[in-house]
């Protein structure tokens, strides 16, 4: 099946024109479909799509087609069910991050779509699976309802979260955030011990939401557990585990609870994961997480159109990886989230200036800089062993050899990982278009205020949190016994 879906997006152009053809003829047949009754007409229409399609693209019959969109790339094959682009782990040779043996839909929808009449793909937002769908004939639906124009408002216009860190941002002050791993742990002690290492050194904390498709504490609960000692969260969310009603509920009870800033995530996939055999979910992408977020906020509805008597006030999040094929295709991808929502980017661990300089050079041809607020993601490398690690085994980081072979010779590799980190926030601080920093640094917390004191990166202001005395016995008044 891999080589005829292969050749399908080889020959794409020719598919596309053969499919506007088909198009225009089922377009001349509505009359004859209407008086036959759409109903009558599903069953043998269904099963032909099912089979020419099945052959040609593996097609998984999920009833609302994005093909043409797609550069003949199925995305329903994505192991991740990814509808709008690339995930962040492809590898470099194009593999996907879940099955290597397979290369990524994507890689292979942007080659198919370089080829077709648009010369490539679109920053539209294909809309999330509808499951009532599945297994209904999409040429049908075409022709008996039109896509409806999805709308997404400038952000300029989108009124502040009333946040911390989008105040910043929008001040134009260079932001320094972290990334915290939640414990395997019921004790808020087990939070609250770790804050230390972020006092006076970071303006916010992401929260990692089963980072690795690993499981522990939620990201809500550390981010509910931050707030109570006075740091601002950035509370990750991810497509993987949950499906749009409870992700919905969970934006609400958040935004109640006061966490403004929520990163908008597709998630590591279940299989790399502690619990491989636990269900892939992927009701929604990152994209289409994004545009759920923003129209709950924004019109004060969820996704069916019930209304909501409060809307969430969110600063909303995307990742972007620049450092992963499909190389050209970042910059659309980047310009699909901000369409959806993003009003700020956390980048993938930046190893390659020289890449992300190219990155950026495209992202400012397209004037997203000025729509979002972009951090680029840093982190210390303890070795040469952990950053050959990192690159074969986390799919999406780029180290280059270079960098490897520098921490091989140093005397001091782990002191090499934090210096090589420090001057990488230096040179990122001078990218025209980068607004801030975000420090991956597991494992290595500790070394947190030093990389932000060495580097300079704060140019003599203080931060967001302060970690004050007040605050460390506020975390203690109001840590819940267990
Ligand atoms: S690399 Fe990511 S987006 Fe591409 S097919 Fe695999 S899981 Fe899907």
């Amino acid at each position: 099946m891999l080589s005829v879906r292969r050749w399908s997006v080889r020959h794409s152009r020719l598919l596309e024109n053969t499919y506007r053809a088909f198009e225009r003829v089922l377009f001349a047949c509505r009359p004859l479909i209407m008086a036959l009754g759409p109903k009558r007409v599903e069953r043998p229409v269904a099963a032909a799509e099912r089979v020419i399609k099945s052959l040609l693209f593996d097609c998984r019959m999920c009833g609302r087609c994005v093909l043409t969109a797609t550069g003949m790339s199925c995305p329903m094959n994505c192991p991740k069910l990814m509808r709008n682009g690339p995930c962040g782990g492809v590898r470099q040779d194009g593999g996907c991050e879940v099955k290597p043996e397979m290369q990524c839909v994507w890689v292979e929808g942007w080659r198919g779509g370089l080829d077709m009449r648009a010369g490539g793909l679109s920053s539209a937002l294909n809309p999330p699976v509808d499951s009532s769908l599945s297994g209904s004939s999409a040429w049908l639906r075409v022709v008996l309802e039109p896509p409806k124009a999805a709308s997404a408002p400038s952000p300029a216009l989108v009124p502040p979260s009333g946040g911390q860190l989008e105040q910043l941002l929008r001040d134009g002050i260079f932001a320094v955030t972290a990334e915290f791993s939640p414990p395997d742990s019921a004790n808020p002690d087990d939070v609250y011990r770790n804050l230390g290492l972020y006092e006076s050194c970071v303006d916010a904390i992401n929260v990692t939401d089963g980072s690795g498709a690993n499981c522990h504490m939620s990201s809500l609960g550390v981010a509910a557990l931050l707030l109570r000692a006075g740091c601002e969260p950035v509370m990750q969310v991810s497509c993987r585990d949950r499906n749009r009603i409870a992700i919905q509920g969970d934006l609400l009870g958040a935004a109640a609870l006061g966490v403004r800033n929520v990163l908008c995530l597709s998630g590591d996939a279940v299989a790399i994961g502690d619990h491989p055999g636990a269900r892939q979910v992927g009701d929604l992408d990152s994209a289409t997480l994004l545009d759920t977020a923003r129209i709950m906020r924004d019109e004060s509805r969820f996704l069916s159109g019930r209304k909501l008597t409060s809307p969430p006030r969110l600063f909303l999040g995307a990742a972007d990886n620049p450092f992963a094929p499909p190389f050209d295709m970042r910059p659309i991808r980047l310009a699909k989230k901000i369409a959806a929502g993003a009003q700020f980017i956390q980048t993938q661990y930046c190893f390659d200036l020289e890449m992300l300089e190219r990155y950026m050079e495209r992202v400012r041809e397209e004037g997203l800089q000025d729509k979002c607020f972009i951090l680029a993601g840093v982190g210390p490398v303890a070795s040469a062993k952990t950053a050959r690690w990192l690159r074969t085994r986390v799919p999406g980081v780029h180290i280059p050899d270079e960098m490897v072979r520098r921490l091989e010779q140093a005397d001091n590799p782990r002191e090499e990982g934090i210096r090589i980190c420090i001057e990488m926030i230096q040179a990122i601080r001078r990218i025209p278009g980068i607004a801030g920093v975000h420090i991956m640094a597991a494992k290595q917390e500790a070394a947190i205020a030093r990389i932000v004191q060495e580097s300079g990166v704060l140019a003599g202001r203080a931060p967001l949190f302060l970690g004050s005395v007040e605050s460390r016995e506020r975390r203690t008044a109001n840590a819940v016994p267990v």
